[in-house]
């Protein structure tokens, strides 16, 4: 059996003040309830070895390797726009990062693993539910082929925390491309700390985007990168109906991957204004604000780069406008994305006049009937011929027949054969998504009964959201009216 071998290049090649050592802290208990043995192989592990005793104290927090010394990192934030100028890991550690099968240096970290000079008044550790909820999320989410952080395990601490109630207490590993945030550069600009600034920009473009390491303008090159980047990823979000829940500048990752699985959710019936998040007082996070709210957080970039994009570019004024411009191309390259990404939704080959007016049309419909999301855009493939069901997802039926009618018209400028239309439209609509309502029964299955059934079949069917899966058919199934799920909660 080989145990891992870490590298620590954050810890090695950025300033000490963007990290601080955890607190020693141990569990009493810990067993470990689901190792990811795709991503463990993908990783490098050895699976043997995680399972072995030194391998659970690890994922536990316990106990590292010999030459393993983690770390909590330091960052700040705006939390629903407020600006708090330091966060940072307080129930996390990076215990270090691992160079995977395609040759990407990815971080391992400890989410639950105890208190960190960053806790405040928190106890570092995290709940079951909430930890269940970011395994099957973050993979449902990698398997819907969307950047993100994954989980690698979830080992139940065999202790209780204190939330509103008593509540089982659990670990995740989490493998991110990085764990840089936007809050991230905000710590150091808030300290002005122009030397950090630039140490956290070169690393994060030697990790990320190594093709702007010799370019010019390097910083305005890694903000323009990191603006594509998000503008890809909420499109991605946008076109599957996931809502992130707690979009503050400290949960958007740099590289582009979603990350920080909270109050998050995906929509069943469509509705733009769709809130979950149960400290989402205002609906600033609501599904259709995803993209403004991200340009504003880019912005928050932005800023916080100014004192180097401007040294760059030769003076500060010169900084700004190129940082300006910067955020300014997000909401092209988003709308590139999302309609590229809907055309194909709706079955659409090639680009026309219209097509655009004849998707806003259909998803308008889709909110005034209470249409679901998924099953909406899933069952349209059979739609191609006029044969289908998605009618019966429509309060007023003949709402959608209108539609339908002049979208069959608008197939028929195509050659393509149905057969084709309908295979390449399933390839983009998933049949399975992460449903609050199942999420919820697998959370409560494990901690109520002590059955892991439920979540185990869950990661089974969304481990191919795309396949039809006939034994499995209830899981695509919206949920019924006592089976909704109305708020998630943060649970933290
Ligand atoms: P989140 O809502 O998970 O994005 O966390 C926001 C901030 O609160 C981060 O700095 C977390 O480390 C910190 N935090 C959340 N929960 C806890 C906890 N139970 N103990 C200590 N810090 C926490
Ligand atoms: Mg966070």
């Amino acid at each position: 059996m080989r145990s891992p071998r870490f590298q620590h290049t954050y810890a090695a090649d950025l300033p000490e003040r963007l990290y601080a050592r955890p607190y020693p802290s141990s569990v009493s208990r810990p067993r470990l309830l689901e190792l990811n043995e795709t991503l463990a192989t993908e990783l490098g592990l050895d699976i043997g070895w995680l399972r072995s005793p030194d391998g659970i104290e690890m994922l536990a927090g316990n106990r590292f390797p010999a030459d393993v010394r983690p770390i909590a990192q330091a960052y700040a934030g705006h939390q629903f726009g407020n600006f708090v100028p330091q966060l940072g890991d307080g129930r996390a550690v990076l215990v270090g990062e691992l160079l995977d099968t395609s040759g990407q240096l990815r971080d391992v970290q400890l989410k639950g693993s105890g208190p960190t000079r960053f806790s405040r008044n928190g106890d570092g550790r995290a709940a079951l539910g909430p930890m269940m909820r970011e395994y099957i999320v973050s993979e449902a989410m990698h398997a819907l082929g969307i950047p993100t952080t994954r989980t690698l395990s979830l080992v139940a601490t065999g202790e209780h925390v204190y939330r509103e109630t008593r509540l089982p207490g659990a670990l995740i590993a989490r493998v991110a491309a990085s764990h840089i945030r936007v809050g991230t550069f905000q710590y150091l600009a808030v300290r002005e700390d122009i030397d950090g600034l630039r140490a956290l920009a070169d690393y994060a473009i030697a990790r990320h985007y190594p093709h702007l390491a010799e370019v010019p303008r390097r910083y305005l090159g890694f903000l323009n990168a990191v603006v594509a980047a998000q503008a890809k990823l909420v499109a991605q979000w946008m076109l599957v109906g996931f809502i992130h829940g707690v979009l503050n500048t400290d949960n958007v990752a740099i590289s582009g991957e979603t990350i920080d699985y909270g109050p998050c959710a995906f929509m069943d019936a469509y509705h733009p204004a769709t809130v979950f998040s149960s400290i989402d007082h205002q609906g600033r996070y609501a599904f259709a604000n995803q993209p403004r709210i991200t340009v504003w957080n880019l912005a928050r970039l932005a800023e916080a780069l100014l004192p180097i994009l401007g040294s760059e570019a030769g003076g500060d004024d010169e900084g700004f406008v190129q940082a300006k411009a910067a955020i300014g191309l997000f909401q092209a390259r988003y709308e590139a994305a999302f309609h590229e990404g809907i055309r194909h939704k709706i079955g659409l080959f090639t680009k026309q006049p219209g097509d655009l007016d004849l998707a806003a049309e259909l998803l308008d419909l889709m909110a005034r009937n209470g249409a679901d999301f998924t099953l909406t855009f899933r069952d349209l493939a059979h739609e191609v011929d006029g044969s289908g069901r998605v009618r019966n997802h429509f309060i007023d039926p003949t709402a959608f027949d209108s539609w339908a009618s002049r979208w069959r018209e608008r197939l028929a400028r195509e050659p393509e054969n149905a057969a084709d239309r309908t295979a390449r439209m399933r390839t983009v609509n998933p049949k399975y998504i992460a449903r609050n309502h199942r999420v919820e029964a697998a959370i409560a299955a494990t901690t109520d009964e002590c059955d892991f059934g439920p979540f185990q079949s869950l990661l089974a069917v969304l481990a191919r959201p795309f396949d039809e899966q006939p034994e499995m058919e209830e899981y695509a199934q919206p949920p019924a009216d006592e089976e909704r799920v109305l708020q998630t909660f943060c649970g933290t």
